[in-house]
């Protein structure tokens, strides 16, 4: 039976993209490939934040669980998701044990109108091998639709992609609706652009599910880096929709700069996305 290591599983609103407002169970799964120290800093800098959390945890082993470590106004806000020294708080678990859990938070019996949102860390890193596992079990049968919110650097494996193929046959009596949630990284994450910016491995995502590219934007600065990607994702084929979304995981920065990012949207004729977990909890572990 396939395992999974899990950062965190929890049942909440989604406040990103696509499906903002829909309430959903939030599948976290363990590791990266990036860091994103640069998040909410000045260009150039890096965030010690988790660094620093790191080394306390290390002398005092001050945190016995995910959700007691604090939260981080810079770098990336789910760095507990991938940081090496906080490994042990994420449990491997097997598809039946993740399942279990998910029918007990699922605040009534079985599935109704809930999505799955399968994040990280990177979720398209080697976990790919389990999630058909996972989703071919018979209680996960009531789900219809499932988005992966990933960096947009990780090819689909040619097993997943036969596993997801199936799901857009016309004749299938059991179809879903599988979304690619592509948070592309810009240099204000801190993450090089060749390393970051992939349209080939994006394009492909369109294959297989609906796709849409979303980009984090604290200055002007950023706005131009995200047009020269754009115009690189637009170039390779990609065809789906643009969103722009304020930087900020804690509310005193989000709110900085959420209205001037919609006003970037509107101006662009780009998509907005807020990030209703913050004004709505804070951002919260779990939320
Ligand atoms: S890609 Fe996402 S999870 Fe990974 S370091 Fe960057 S912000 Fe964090």
């Amino acid at each position: 039976m396939s395992k999974i290591k899990i950062a965190e599983l929890f049942y909440s609103i989604q406040g990103e993209g696509r499906y903002m407002g829909v309430p959903s169970v939030f599948l976290r799964t363990f590791g990266c490939n990036f860091k994103c120290s640069g998040f909410g800093m000045p260009r150039g800098e890096v965030s010690h934040e988790a660094t620093d959390i790191a080394t306390t945890h290390k002398m005092i082993e001050s945190f016995q669980k995910y959700e007691d470590l604090p939260l981080v106004s810079t770098g990336c806000d789910s760095y507990a998701s991938w940081h090496p020294d906080f490994k042990e708080l994420s449990p491997m678990l097997t598809s039946e044990a993740i399942v279990e859990r998910i029918m007990e938070i699922i605040p009534h019996n079985g599935w109704k109108d809930e999505h799955l949102v399968i994040t990280g860390g990177e979720p398209l890193l080697g976990w790919q091998r389990a999630y058909p596992d996972l989703l071919s079990h018979p209680k996960m049968a009531g789900l219809k639709e499932i988005t992966f919110e990933t960096n947009g650097t990780q090819k689909l494996t040619d097993e997943f992609k036969d596993y997801l193929v199936q799901w857009q046959m016309p004749n299938i009596d059991f179809s879903r609706e599988i979304t690619f949630s592509v948070s592309a990284k810009l240099p204000c994450s801190g993450e090089a652009w060749e390393e970051a910016i992939l349209p080939e491995v994006v394009c492909e995502y369109e294959e297989y599910g609906t796709a849409y590219l979303k980009f984090v934007i604290a200055t002007e600065q950023d706005f131009a880096d995200a047009e020269c990607a754009i115009a690189a994702y637009r170039t390779a084929g990609f065809k789906g929709h643009i969103y722009l979304m304020p930087v900020g995981g804690v509310e005193s920065v989000y709110a900085l700069n959420n209205r001037r990012v919609a006003d970037l949207a509107m101006k662009n004729g780009l998509r907005y996305s807020d990030r209703l977990q913050v004004p709505l909890f804070k951002n919260e572990w779990g939320t």
